[in-house]
């Protein structure tokens, strides 16, 4: 795996793919840095060499090029978290572009222009991808949130670069960390699945089903599985059509000698708010009308030892409604657990959208050992596919 660290950047453009699709307020201000922030180690890096950098990036889905999608929105975060001035060309092919780059020198940054203002680059262009090309002697990616699309700038330039390419380094450390959940893992190895929907998780579960030892299935999706062995669920969140499918995971678990561990209680509700009435109930026997929101405490109790005796834990989903501080408990007692797991030595990665949100909110980020960036990125390489953005690079 060839990485920013393996190239001296003296005298070099380095073009970056960077993920610079960051929120932004009404008055078109960012609201949150942590992309900026995780492309910075890479743009050092260049910079330190005595090279410079030409970033290209998308932000949000415009379909023409409208105002509220420029990236110069964007140009004073940069500055305040790299600590470098940026230059700024309105497009990111032409000739203006071209030129700005020939005058750009060693130790300047410059941010071409919001790159899905070209249809081309969600197509994947070729002919735009090589126009791109012509900014840089040695093209990196270190976008991991757009790593599993095929477009002009994460996949199809790669080809205009044959030896110089590599990763950056956010993107190595991601598939890095992943790697050791998916195949360097030490055993026992543990994967937590949480969130809403069955459907959304199944082709995840059924890839690591090959890959852990023990299996911890949380949240709304775990009624799904419960109903289909016979259970009373109440109100709680089902889907009546995976059923089946939740038999087979089981059945493929036994096959595979992965233990599967469903919550044996719940935080039952009488309504879907954070002021309602509350009992706890075991999950095969909720009440007419009720509907489990959280976990409870002999599910937790359960959970946390599971976690506790792991070498290896991968999180994707909150156990419970966390939103509602009602239900949270459950996710939280989970992410407290994880935390003392890798405080013991245990190698933790939590990724995905909610997990995500959850670890920052009960403030868990540096009590784990990895938070991914990636969320549709990094669900594609649980699920077992090749990103287009990593084969790029490595083929
Ligand atoms: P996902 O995006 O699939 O990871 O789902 C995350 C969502 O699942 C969060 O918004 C949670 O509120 C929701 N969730 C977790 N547990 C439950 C539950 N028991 N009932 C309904 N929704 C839940």
């Amino acid at each position: 795996m060839k990485t920013v660290n393996d190239f001296d950047f003296k005298n070099k453009k380095a073009l970056i793919r960077v993920d610079f699709n960051v929120p932004l307020d009404d008055t078109l201000k960012v609201t949150d840095n942590t992309r900026i922030l995780a492309a910075k180690a890479t743009i050092i890096k260049v910079l330190e060499d005595g090279g410079s950098c030409v970033l290209m990036s998308h932000l949000g889905r415009p379909k023409n090029r409208e105002e509220q999608f420029s990236l110069k929105h964007i140009i004073t975060t940069i500055e305040q978290v790299v600590g470098v001035e940026v230059k700024f060309v309105s497009d990111c092919i032409g000739e203006e572009t071209l030129n700005a780059v020939e005058n750009l020198n060693s130790g300047e940054l410059l941010l071409l222009e919001n790159l899905r203002y070209h249809n081309e680059e969600k197509a994947g262009d070729v002919e735009f991808a090589k126009q791109l090309s012509k900014l840089g002697d040695i093209y990196i990616n270190d976008a991991f949130g757009t790593a599993h699309r095929a477009h002009a700038s994460t996949s199809v330039i790669a080809q205009f670069f044959p030896e110089n390419k590599c990763f950056g380094l956010l993107l190595a450390s991601e598939i890095e960390n992943l790697n050791k959940v998916l195949t360097n893992s030490e055993k026992p190895v543990t994967a937590i699945i949480g969130g809403a929907k069955v459907s959304s998780k199944i082709t995840i579960i059924e890839n690591i089903l090959d890959k852990v030892d023990h299996l911890i299935i949380g949240g709304g999706m775990a009624f799904t599985f419960i109903k289909a062995q016979g259970g009373n669920i109440g109100n709680s969140l089902v889907e009546e059509d995976q059923q089946e499918l939740a038999l087979t995971i089981l059945k493929k678990a036994k096959e595979k000698n992965v233990e599967v561990h469903l919550p044996l209680d719940v935080i039952a509700a009488a309504d879907f708010s954070n002021e309602a009435e509350t009992k706890i109930e075991d999950i095969f026997h909720i009440s007419e009308g009720w509907m489990g929101l959280d976990v409870g405490p002999q599910t937790n109790v359960l959970f946390s030892k599971v976690i506790l005796d792991s070498k290896t834990i991968l999180w994707n989903g909150p156990v419970g409604v966390f939103e509602l501080s009602t239900f949270a408990k459950g996710t939280i007692y989970l992410g407290n657990a994880i935390a003392e797991a890798t405080k013991n030595g245990t190698f933790s990665l939590v990724g995905g959208g909610d997990s995500v949100a959850a670890v920052k909110k009960f403030e868990l980020s540096k009590k784990v050992s990895y938070v991914s960036t990636g969320g549709g990125a990094m669900l594609e390489m649980l699920e077992g596919k090749v990103l287009p953005g990593i084969e790029a690079i490595t083929k």
